[in-house]
């Protein structure tokens, strides 16, 4: 039973990280769309940062501390669920009801889910810099250094 269990955390553990994977990718995706966009957006200086890993500390300075890892996770989990909502809204609002697509929400949307993302990484004890590399690892199996259609729907690792 306690093997069980171990296998099954394991198991939890890694669902957890390709979730906060493709939270990334989503974060990175819609970054690149609103950057590559026409408009520019006015960020103010005062708190540049070069890595996840830069990023992941400072983002945990901001958060509620708790005395259990896995609150961190759950708290994660729950918060890019809500966040991921807030994003969701911000483009169905622009594709069904007539707003401009507000980069600058978006932006802001999308720091909160990459906050969340930080919050459950360091409940699983790991860097948002390992989470991100994993991922990336993990991209470049699937499709190398392109994606493709095909190696999109006949993936090998279903
Ligand atoms: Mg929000």
């Amino acid at each position: 039973m306690k093997n069980c269990l171990t296998v099954c955390q394991i198991r939890m553990n890694e669902l957890i990280i390709i979730f906060i994977g493709v939270n990334l990718i989503l974060i990175i995706t819609i970054a690149t769309k609103v950057f590559l966009g026409k408009n520019q957006l006015k960020i103010s200086k005062g708190a540049e940062m070069n890595t996840f890993h830069e990023y992941q500390k400072e983002a945990i300075k901001t958060s509620n501390k708790m005395t259990e890892k896995e609150h961190y996770v759950l708290n994660g989990i729950l918060g890019l669920n809500g966040e991921s909502g807030e994003l969701a809204d911000v483009l169905k609002k622009h594709l069904f009801q007539g707003h401009e697509l507000d980069q600058e929400k978006l932006i802001e949307e999308l720091g909160d889910v990459l906050w969340y993302c930080a919050l459950m990484a360091h409940g699983l004890g790991f860097d948002l810099s390992d989470v991100a590399h994993k991922n990336i690892l993990k991209l470049r199996k699937r499709y190398g250094e392109k994606f493709s259609v095909d190696k999109s729907i006949n993936r090998k690792e279903k």
